[in-house]
């Protein structure tokens, strides 16, 4: 199934809904023509180079043979097309070979990659969240060695975490990092589950690693920030020898099988330290943040994908008699739980991107806002919506992978749909990069303590404007969006007050995925509310194929499907522990 890149709703989005405008003062270059040009030939790539290889990456997979893997056909010229097109330094530092655009657009363009192809799309990703941590965190040499290379896509990067014992424990991390005489350090250990850890699609591969000198503090406080490559690199620039590191397998997995996923053996492996000994942690998490975001957006790629599929597949399939129309046999789309599915699916896509492109742009405005005062808001705004752009997107990408699943029926369980491979790599993305519980543990441990507990209180005042605008409006389709948003808003004041009372108990973090949904739902309708708002001033220029009235639509959809039950979810953010604790392992079925 071909994949067509929604370059209208993109483009809405991004205006309308995330706010790009407040952008362009400080990105001269980020100007419309520009901004269209590129979603334009993103989308011709995405579809005409990455969607034709998605099917067969994930029949194929990749291989390994004798410590060298191999990708699946035709990666490796998308890899080489996809570099020579500048799409892997879209948002790179000018100095270092980037095009200097915002973060924001990269995030847009990279929905469309990963909707193509989400396997391919994560050697992008990864190689640029390396990029940003020795961007942010290296010596001027590491950054004159690496940062054009990264950019250019002549090597990629990858980020060594996990390890067999750390997964989301971090602190149990075991890889060793021996000082060496002459200044650099020789890494010992074993990763696991490595993206794009070994490709043949180019020559070289940097790996920032985790690890710990022999005398480095327990726990989190002795990690350190590390780069090794795969060949080394001698002084004057050329590849040298193998290092020694190399891949021990690759995985077996559910879905994204084009993806190499690696265990990495370092044994004695050159490397030096990047930024501050036993910083690593915080130093990886530049890195984290950046691949948090894109993977809340892989959520909407994917969903995005398996809704178009969904839709073609309902326009075309017949069975029973519209209630509608009185056809028999009527189209799918005409019956009206197929098409109350398929525009909650595209209500939730659209709420989901609306939250990953704001995020997007608080990032952006929080670098490049002149005042500093302002640069610190946007910073607390990014730092809020990014455990729930991850979360809620990759849970809204399973969600409604699923839901395109049920509308083909039978033939959604049947591989060669395609529909069931889309479900499939969707299952990844609540996993990796910090689960989700993780997320909403930072969301409701962390972030709503930031500034004093500003950050909140900050984003419902800006709901709340939303909210007056509807109110104010003179339609009653938006006086009913107004009405479920202010519900909405309400339960998140109630809940964070409740978690902010129960700061650091284990209370909180019985309630704290409960309250990422719920944040997550008020915001998403946020979103939708303000591209209603846009919808009906559009309107008013004419709206010939019922875009802007459809618009307005799934902004009602979604507030009496998903709003109305937002307050309902404050009984699950208060549970308590109480009866968690009353479960035994036996009672709850344990054998033995
Ligand atoms: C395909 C794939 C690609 C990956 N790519 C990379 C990569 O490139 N680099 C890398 O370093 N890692 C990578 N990972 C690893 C990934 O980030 C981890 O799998 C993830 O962080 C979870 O760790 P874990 O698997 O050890 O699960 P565990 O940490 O054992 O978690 C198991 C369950 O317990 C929950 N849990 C654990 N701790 C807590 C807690 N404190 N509070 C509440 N719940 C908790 C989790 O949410 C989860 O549901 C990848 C994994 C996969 C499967």
């Amino acid at each position: 199934m071909s994949y067509a890149p929604p370059l209208r709703d993109l483009t809405f989005a991004l205006s309308d809904i995330a706010g790009t405008d407040a952008l362009r003062p400080f990105h001269p270059a980020y100007d419309r023509d520009t901004e269209a040009a590129v979603l334009d030939a993103a989308g011709r790539f995405a579809a005409d180079v990455l969607a034709p290889l998605n099917r067969s990456g994930d029949q194929e997979g990749a291989r390994i043979e004798n410590g060298q893997v191999f990708v699946a056909p035709g990666l490796k010229d998308a890899w080489r097309a996809f570099a020579a097109g500048g799409w892997n330094a879209l948002a790179a530092d000018p100095e270092y070979g980037g095009q200097g655009l915002p973060k924001v657009l990269q995030t847009a363009v990279f929905e469309m990659f990963n909707a193509a192809n989400m396997a391919f799309s994560l050697c992008p990703m990864l190689t640029q969240g390396a990029y940003e941590a020795i961007a942010a965190h290296g010596s001027d040499a590491q950054k004159a060695l690496y940062l054009p290379k990264l950019a250019s896509g002549e090597w990629t990067g990858t980020m060594n975490l996990t390890e067999p014992q750390a997964g989301s424990d971090l602190a149990a991390l075991r890889t060793r990092a021996e000082p060496q005489a002459d200044g650099t350090f020789s890494l010992t250990g074993q990763k696991i589950f490595i993206t794009w850890g070994d490709h043949d699609c180019t020559d070289n591969i940097v790996h920032l690693v985790l690890a710990r000198l022999p005398d480095a503090p327990a726990g989190t406080k002795g990690v350190s920030l590390f780069v090794t490559t795969k060949r080394l690199v001698e002084a004057d620039g050329r590849l040298g020898t193998a290092n020694a590191l190399k891949p021990g397998g690759i995985e077996h997995k559910l879905g994204i099988h084009a993806s190499p996923t690696c265990t990495m053996l370092y044994d004695g492996a050159r490397a030096e330290r990047v930024g501050e000994l036993n910083h690593g942690l915080a130093q990886m998490f530049t890195m984290m943040n950046a691949a948090r975001l894109q993977v809340g957006a892989q959520g909407v790629a994917i969903a995005e994908r398996a809704y178009q599929q969904a839709l073609a597949y309902a326009l075309e399939r017949r069975q029973g008699r519209s209630v509608w129309t009185g056809d028999y046999p009527a189209r799918l789309f005409d019956l009206p739980d197929i098409r109350r599915t398929l525009m909650l699916m595209k209500a939730r896509i659209e709420a989901a991107r609306g939250i990953c492109l704001s995020t997007a742009v608080a990032a952006d405005l929080a670098r490049c806002t002149p005042d500093a005062t302002a640069r610190a808001a946007w910073r607390l705004r990014e730092e809020l919506l990014t455990p729930i752009a991850k979360a809620w997107s990759t849970d809204m990408g399973v969600e409604v992978t699923s839901l395109g699943l049920q509308v083909h029926g039978g033939m959604g369980f049947i591989e060669e749909t395609g529909a069931a491979q889309h479900y499939r790599d969707a299952r990844i993305a609540p996993i990796y990069e910090g689960t989700n519980a993780i997320q909403a543990i930072d969301l409701a441990g962390r972030k709503l303590a930031l500034a004093d507990g500003a950050a909140v209180p900050a984003l419902l005042n800006d709901i709340a404007a939303t909210t007056h605008a509807l109110s104010d409006a003179n339609d009653p389709r938006l006086h009913a969006i107004a009405a479920r948003l202010d519900a909405a808003a309400d339960a998140t004041r109630h809940a964070s007050g409740w978690l902010t009372g129960n700061a650091g108990q284990p209370d909180l973090f019985a309630g704290a995925t409960a309250f990422a949904q719920l944040m997550g739902d008020t915001v998403g309708g946020w979103m939708l509310a303000k591209g209603a708002l846009a919808a009906r001033r559009n309107a008013s220029s004419g709206d010939g194929d019922g875009y802007w009235r459809t618009k307005i639509a799934l902004a009602r959809l979604y507030g009496e499907i998903i709003l109305a039950r937002a307050p309902s979810l404050m009984g699950a953010v208060a549970l308590g522990c109480d009866d968690l604790l009353a479960a035994t392992p036996g009672a709850l079925g344990a054998a033995g």
